[in-house]
């Protein structure tokens, strides 16, 4: 949702172009893949668990990249995503010849990083600067952030977007509408 979310802010303040149907799709299915690509450390995620074998698989990349919340969670990590992105969507663009895969890949990187920031407001908060093992939270104080899978997550910052989505949706409706009967072409 947060990715979502994020997509629809930095969309909305660019200028009108027009886009094919296949590069919103995919970009919408990017900007999600991103949202849960930093949570790639942790075996319990929903990343693995929508796996088959995902759990195992999970324990051993949880392994390699240095347990929870680590560095597919730094600005090291969003660098080292951001190539292989870059790499994999280079190599899909012969197989889905009108998709502007620029924009497929910011909308990855978008997804990702409002993944980190919503990280921030947890107590774990995100170690942003490694190898400087810092982690980094808003609010500064600890006690004032969320906990993770709790109470405020559900009740708080979900409907939040929610209500942000909403607004978004209802405040741009006529650009929106607009847009796919304008610049939606094939
Ligand atoms: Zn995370």
């Amino acid at each position: 949702m947060a990715a979502l979310t994020a997509l629809g802010l930095v969309a909305l303040t660019q200028p009108i172009q027009s886009l094919t149907l296949s590069t919103v799709l995919v970009a919408l299915l990017a900007n999600q893949i991103g949202g849960i690509a930093p949570d790639i450390d942790q075996p319990t995620a929903p990343f693995w668990r929508n796996l088959p074998v995902g759990h195992i698989v999970g324990k051993i990349v949880d392994k390699a990249m240095g347990g929870h919340r680590f560095l597919s969670h730094s600005l090291l990590g969003l660098a080292l995503f951001a190539f292989l992105a870059q790499a994999l969507l280079h190599i899909l663009q012969p197989i889905l010849p009108h998709v502007d895969m620029h924009l497929v890949w910011w909308a990855f990187i978008i997804g990702m990083v409002s993944h980190l920031v919503m990280d921030m407001l947890t107590k774990e908060g995100v170690p942003w600067l490694l190898p400087i093992p810092i982690k980094i939270g808003l609010p500064p104080v600890k006690r004032l952030r969320i906990t993770t899978g709790k109470f405020a997550e559900m009740f708080l910052v979900l409907p939040a977007l929610i209500g942000v989505d909403m607004w978004l949706f209802a405040s741009h409706y006529g650009q929106l509408l607009a847009f796919i009967h304008g610049n939606l072409i094939h």
